[in-house]
């Protein structure tokens, strides 16, 4: 079996190359990742500028390599290149959760978006914690979902599995359950300040509030202990049946104005 890895942490972050060690048990492992840190980029590629790949030693891979390009780019990178095509694309182990709508600025999440937009099966695979993120789970469980996949004769269409595990050891985690995305909402989200010549600036930052941790979600599995396992789609069409929808469109076309 060969796995591509990738994430939007670096190529350098303890999190890829804790899962490279474990993928490696499970197939053959190859490696395109961002030279730097890239979280939060969402789904960008790169259009107007050449990208590099440099090749990089990582232990248990069979080859890796950092690139100038977004995660999104890894992934076109590692399946259009020169490397053999991947029967599944890992993307993670993320530093920090990726629940409700952070899938949508996710680049752990989007890298295995373009995998299934190439026709691949994929797996993102976040630890719900920024600092002294605890690794063996996660790589332990992805290995173990990678395997499941694999034994599976199909596969959800257009769809990638977005794995969120709380930041527990192993022993502590409570059993894999398929959730729904949540919906979180940030307090504080902007920040205005002043610089030292006075013109204000602005900073995105804030906390999670949780709005949607209801029965069934990500957020409440993980908060209750569990590996939380999201089967997400790229279609992202709303609901044509709407009620208003019909009557939007007869305005729409009376407008003559
Ligand atoms: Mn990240």
């Amino acid at each position: 079996m060969i796995i591509l890895v990738t994430n939007d942490d670096g190529i350098n972050s303890p999190g890829l190359q804790r899962l490279v060690q474990e993928l490696a048990h499970v197939g053959e492992v190859y490696v395109v990742a961002p030279e730097r840190e890239q979280s939060a980029c969402g789904h960008a590629i790169t259009l107007h500028k050449p990208l590099r790949m440099t090749p990089i030693a990582l232990p248990k891979a069979a080859s890796a390599y950092a690139t100038n390009g977004t995660p999104a780019d890894c992934v076109i990178l590692g399946t259009l290149g020169d490397l053999p095509r991947p029967d599944i694309v890992v993307s993670g182990i993320n530093a920090g959760a990726n629940l409700g709508e952070e899938v949508l600025y996710s680049g752990t999440c989007s890298a295995a978006m373009e995998a299934v937009l190439q026709d691949l099966r994929a797996i993102a695979v976040s630890v719900c914690a920024y600092t002294d993120v605890l690794y063996d789970a996660a790589a332990q469980y992805a290995a173990k979902l990678v395997r499941a996949v694999e034994g599976s004769p199909s596969f959800p269409e257009n769809t990638f599995l977005n794995m969120n595990l709380p930041n527990v050891a192993p022993e502590a985690l409570r059993e894999p359950l398929w959730t729904r995305l949540g919906r979180r909402k940030y307090s504080n989200i902007l920040n205005r300040r002043d610089d030292p010549r006075g013109r204000p600036y602005y900073w995105f930052s804030g906390s999670p509030m949780e709005h949607d941790a209801g029965e069934g979600t990500d957020i409440r599995a993980v908060r209750e202990g569990h590996v939380s396992i999201t089967p997400v789609h790229f279609d992202l069409t709303g609901d044509l049946s709407h009620a208003e929808l019909p009557g939007i469109m007869r305005r729409l076309r009376e407008d003559d104005t």
